[in-house]
């Protein structure tokens, strides 16, 4: 089936409104974007005015979610990367996901806090603090059961403390919340593995400096530091054993969206080259012209479009959990990486074979190649990278103990 059929009349609405936006506020500006948060903070401001925040949360919320939009988050990600994955990835958090599962729960206290931050009129960012310095892998390893998990949160009366530190989250420093990933007791295993949501502001709360890096240069990643952060025990999202279940979730989501961002960039990439090889002229015609330069952009086609399928085919299977099993199962946490694995190896193949097809105009900020390569990177290294990623999908076919 074509992406056009698939998608309701409201998601095709959607994804021309977000087309013309990044068209015409974000690719001119993409340069400066680069250098200039308060710029960012503009645009991400300009998004909200557009109701996209809103439409990630349901209606007794606020929110303005709708069944009729079931592809919306992959849509906004392959949308917005087109021009900027971080803006994308800002957009993405502060849309519903790292609240979804409260929402599923019917956390109240959790809903009451938070949900009216990201509904209403101001931009609000929102961070996943998951990665330790000691190895982010380990984090989203499964097979480690939390066991090396060091920030830990300890029930006082009706609070809980938490202790440790977090090192690259997105939007560390300046989100209004802090999805934090901690345990009770590593030696719990995944019964100790807690969510707690920590609103920005809380006593003990600190952050690092914005790190330097080479690609997602519109957000900001800091180390977040928790030092006897206190916060009522009901902002835990559900209890042992439910947590550790809900990270499995949140990881297979967050695999998906990382997916919609990998097919965003891998198409502003090939919508790039493609045009500059048309004008492009080499040995007395286009560039493209030539077959052996067909052969590479035929290449650079198929990868675009079994990106495509294949990342709208796994949204189709997470939002109908009742007919492919619950986003936690050893059968979608398999799915959601061979998405994520083979959607960002492609858009890093694409990129980089892209910019040799550009010559040195490829590697100038002039045309962009040099910012999609730069970005397309970081999605094969986040979420655990490749290699642990691939672990989670061998387990959806056998049983894999790496430990
Ligand atoms: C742009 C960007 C944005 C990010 N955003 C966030 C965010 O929003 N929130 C957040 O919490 N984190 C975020 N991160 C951090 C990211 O998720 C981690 O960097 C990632 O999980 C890898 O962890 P690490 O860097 O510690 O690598 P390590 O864990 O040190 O891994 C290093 C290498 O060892 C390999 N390796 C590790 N364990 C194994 C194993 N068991 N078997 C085989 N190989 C293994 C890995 O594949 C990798 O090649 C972000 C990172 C970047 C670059």
């Amino acid at each position: 089936m074509y992406l056009k059929d698939l998608l309701t009349q409201e998601e095709g609405e959607i994804k021309k409104l977000f087309r013309k936006f990044v068209d015409n506020e974000i690719m001119p500006k993409r340069l400066e974007i680069e250098q200039d948060k308060g710029l960012v903070a503009k645009i991400l401001q300009d998004i909200t005015d557009l109701g996209v925040l809103r439409m990630g949360y349901p209606k007794e919320l606020g929110g303005e979610k709708s069944d009729k939009t079931p592809f919306y988050l992959t849509i906004l990600a392959e949308e917005f990367s087109r021009g900027d994955a971080g803006i994308a990835m800002a957009v993405g958090q502060a849309s519903g996901r790292h609240l979804a599962p409260a929402i599923i729960e019917k956390n109240k206290a959790i809903l009451d806090r938070f949900v009216p931050i990201y509904t209403g009129s101001e931009f609000a960012y929102s961070c996943l603090s998951m990665s330790e310095p000691d190895g982010g892998c380990d984090v989203e390893n499964f097979d480690m059961k939390g066991k090396t998990l060091r920030t830990t949160a300890r029930l006082d009366s009706d609070e809980w403390v938490i202790n440790g530190s977090k090192v690259w989250p997105g939007s560390g420093g300046v989100a209004a919340m802090y999805l934090t990933i901690c345990t009770t007791d590593p030696n719990l295993g995944e019964e100790g593995i807690a969510i707690i949501y920590v609103p920005d502001g809380t006593p003990g709360l600190s952050f690092g400096k914005d790190e330097p890096k080479m690609g997602f240069r519109s957000i900001q990643n800091s180390s977040v530091y928790y030092d006897n952060v206190r916060v009522p025990k009901e902002y835990r999202l559900a209890g042992p054993g439910d947590d550790a279940k809900w990270f499995k979730a949140a990881c297979s989501h967050t695999k998906i969206h990382s997916s919609g961002m990998s097919l965003g960039i891998a198409k502003g990439a090939f919508d790039t080259v493609l045009e500059y090889t048309k004008n492009r002229m080499g040995g007395g015609k286009p560039v493209r012209q030539h077959t052996i330069v067909a052969g590479i952009l035929a290449d650079m086609a198929i990868k675009l479009e079994v990106s495509r399928a294949l990342t709208y085919n796994t949204t189709w299977m997470l939002n109908n959990p009742e007919i492919y099993g619950p986003p936690f199962s050893l059968e979608m946490i398999s799915k959601c990486n061979i998405t994520k694995v083979f959607t960002a190896d492609a858009a890093v193949c694409i990129t980089n074979r892209g910019m040799e097809l550009m010559g040195a105009n490829g590697y100038s900020p002039e045309y962009s190649m040099e910012k999609y390569l730069r970005d397309a990177k970081a999605l094969q290294l986040w979420l655990a990278g490749q290699q642990v990623s691939k672990y989670d999908i061998a387990r959806g076919y056998y049983d894999l103990n790496t430990v």
